[in-house]
């Protein structure tokens, strides 16, 4: 197939112009081994409207976009493509109010689908972080204050943040992930789910993360008000600033999605190329979510 690559918006408009267009390039995704009926597993198929594929001996007949994170996309398929562009175009992506008023969608559907482009941004945890990481936790949400140490209001939002750093220390990847507490439990799903334990980890001298010295390769130095972490704390920085620019509330419940926006974006920032099509890629592979998966998750 001829994957769409760049950011450019005319580029882009240009080759989406039309819902055919979108739908056949997600056929294209979703068949790229060839098409088997999903009732019967036979192999061949007459092509009805919208890309539709129906089963020559069943008679079953499927779209390119059930089963996907795009199943039954209310506004059309072509708008849907555009929002999952400029969620991966514009680096500091968009709220779901601003969906609203470019696309003319209710906020609500905005914010659904939204949501489902989300959960294409996931990490799959394939790729654990084997080199130099930082870890650090912090705050989001609520008035900032400049008091020291964790004895932090309990009412807000917490999160444990790692940063992998090249050995020039430039900004390789970065995960987030939302956590009840400081405890070192709450810490350690971090490293289970992001950090290899032949990576070099640094953190502060927070207690918590003593517990995990036996299994990691941990070096705990003093912060020096974020002096010896200066790349880890303006990562920290942008996140808290990002959620607070375009997300005026963001429920607890909620969070790991826009975490994973985050990450998604600052992860594949030197693939800028195909980030587009790796999104589109992940959101056919992903199998559909209704309104209700995604309330239920708060
Ligand atoms: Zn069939």
């Amino acid at each position: 197939m001829n994957k769409f690559e760049g950011e450019e918006l005319i580029k882009f408009t240009q080759r989406f112009s039309t819902d055919k267009a979108c739908l056949e390039y997600l056929a294209d995704i979703k068949w790229k081994d060839g098409f088997e009926c999903k009732k019967c597993g036979h192999k061949r198929y007459s092509l009805r409207k919208k890309q539709e594929r129906c089963c020559t001996l069943c008679k079953h007949i499927e779209s390119p976009t059930s089963g996907t994170l795009f199943h039954k996309v209310k506004f059309g398929i072509q708008k849907a493509f555009m929002i999952v562009f400029e969620m991966t175009a514009t680096t500091k992506g968009l709220s779901s109010s601003q969906v609203s008023k470019r696309y003319g969608v209710t906020r609500k559907t905005a914010w659904l689908f939204m949501h489902k482009v989300r959960k294409g941004m996931e990490s799959s945890q394939t790729l654990p972080i084997e080199g130099f990481v930082q870890v650090d936790e912090f705050v989001v949400g609520g008035k900032e204050n400049n008091k020291q140490g964790r004895s932090y209001n309990c009412k807000k939002k917490k999160v444990v943040c790692a940063v992998e750093l090249t050995e020039n220390e430039k900004v390789k990847r970065v995960y987030a992930l939302r956590i009840d507490d400081f405890s070192s439990q709450s810490l350690k799903q971090i490293f289970e789910k992001h950090i290899s334990k032949k990576a070099k980890v640094k953190t502060d001298d927070w207690k918590g993360y003593r517990p995990l010295l036996k299994e990691y390769n941990i070096v705990q130095i003093p912060s020096n008000k974020g002096e010896n972490f200066k790349q880890l704390h303006i990562i920290v920085h942008q996140i808290k600033s990002w959620l607070r620019t375009n997300f005026s509330w963001v429920h607890p419940g909620h969070i790991d999605k826009y975490l994973s926006e985050y990450s998604f974006r600052i992860n594949r920032s030197i693939f800028k190329e195909t980030i587009f099509h790796k999104l589109i890629e992940r959101m056919v592979s992903n199998a559909h979510i209704g309104y209700k998966q995604i309330i239920i998750s708060t």
